[in-house]
């Protein structure tokens, strides 16, 4: 039996790659596409919807979502209400949002994945980067990304942040007296270091932590150039969350 997937988000950059991966793959069925401005009423026969209160009650196993942060957690939070198991790359959720929807899924017994990044390379370098932290513990992280993101950091750089303060001993970078000139200048602060957020066209999603040492420094860098570099974590994704009943965070937890 294939597994039924909703996709939210069908006709975005990822949404779009995600419809033409689950399309190629014989184990999964596409079971209805969502977007809010879509004017079609089905695409290949698959019934489109623009309202997430329109699926209540569908016959489908998995809710792929890549929409926007702002409706990220609602959209989630629809998934789990309505017996789908959410599969989501949308990036935007709070630590406490995370922390409720695991709650929720627990409640109902449904697996689910929310995941800042589907890339087996970028799941590394944030695994490469936590251990390095250890013994480096100055550093700042740099996320790249196309022009058109709408949240930063990025949801990547914030899950590297987090793993990162889990291993790292705490401490303030930077000069005590530093100012800036210009206001950012120096990042966004988490944990007394710092990220910075660089969006320009032509980028895809990449991602470098730079450490630094007495007389000696370590770069670990990621580059995503085509987001078919996510299909393989997503496939993966959809094909684990039906096996268990319970939502995690981050793919490395199903790897
Ligand atoms: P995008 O091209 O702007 O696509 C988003 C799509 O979602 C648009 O077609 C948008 O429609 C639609 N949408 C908006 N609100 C919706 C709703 N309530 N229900 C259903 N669809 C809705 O953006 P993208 O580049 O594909 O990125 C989507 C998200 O994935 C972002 O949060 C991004 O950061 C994240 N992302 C994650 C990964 C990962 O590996 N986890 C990788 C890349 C990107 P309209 O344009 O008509 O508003």
């Amino acid at each position: 039996m294939s597994i039924k997937v909703i996709i939210a988000g069908f006709k975005g950059r990822m949404g779009s790659t995600a419809l033409d991966m689950v399309k190629g793959d014989s184990d999964l069925e596409v079971a209805a596409l969502l977007d809010p401005f879509a004017t079609e009423k089905d695409v290949d026969g698959v019934p489109v919807f623009n309202q997430k209160e329109d699926l209540v009650g569908f016959d489908a196993d998995v809710w792929v979502d890549f929409t926007m942060p702002a409706v990220a957690y609602e959209n989630t939070r629809f998934a789990l209400e309505n017996g789908f198991a959410p599969v989501v790359g949308t990036t935007g959720f709070t630590e406490e949002q995370i922390i409720e929807l695991i709650a929720l899924s627990d409640e109902k017994s449904l697996g689910g994945l929310i995941a800042p990044n589907f890339a087996i390379g970028a799941i590394l370098l944030m695994e490469f980067a936590a251990k390095a932290s250890k013994y480096f513990p100055d550093l700042e992280i740099i996320e790249l990304h196309h022009d058109k993101k709408k949240d930063a950091p990025s949801g990547t750089a914030i899950k590297t942040a987090e793993l990162i303060r889990e291993v790292r001993e705490h401490k303030v970078q930077g000069a005590a007296d530093e100012k800036e000139l210009i206001n950012g200048a120096r990042g966004a602060e988490f944990d007394g270091f710092r990220i910075h957020s660089v969006r320009l066209p032509g980028l895809v999603a990449h991602q470098e932590v730079i450490f630094g040492a007495q007389g000696e420094g370590l770069t670990l860098r990621h580059d995503s150039y085509d987001r078919v570099s996510f299909m393989r974590g997503v496939n993966l994704g959809i094909k684990e969350v039906v096996k268990r009943d319970q939502l995690v965070y981050g793919l490395e937890k199903l790897l």
